[in-house]
């Protein structure tokens, strides 16, 4: 009867988790760009709330990107530009 026990529970809890961290980290760049469908926002909020590194790596990649997009709108306007803007406002003065 002690075999049948251990087939009730063929995966180990540990194993299962990995599975969903898998997953999780999979979807982690369409959850941050918002491209996710709702299903996968639920399953992806559920799992964060449960476990620490999933929910940490979050944080992270969200951080990551918020800096690289910040960055991006800094380099977006170039000097050559700025300086074509001031040239034309003094051509005008
Ligand atoms: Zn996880």
């Amino acid at each position: 009867m002690e075999s049948k026990f251990t087939e009730a529970y063929p995966k180990a809890p540990d194993e299962v988790k990995q599975a969903d961290c898998e997953k999780v980290s999979g979807m982690l760049d369409l959850i941050i760009d918002g491209e996710a469908s709702s299903e996968e926002k639920l399953y992806f909020n559920h799992h964060i709330e449960e476990c620490v590194s999933c929910f940490e790596n979050h944080q992270k990649q969200k951080l990551l990107k918020g800096l690289v997009a910040g960055h991006l709108k800094r380099v977006i306007v170039p000097k050559s530009l700025v300086q074509s803007i001031k040239a034309k406002i003094q051509e005008t003065l």
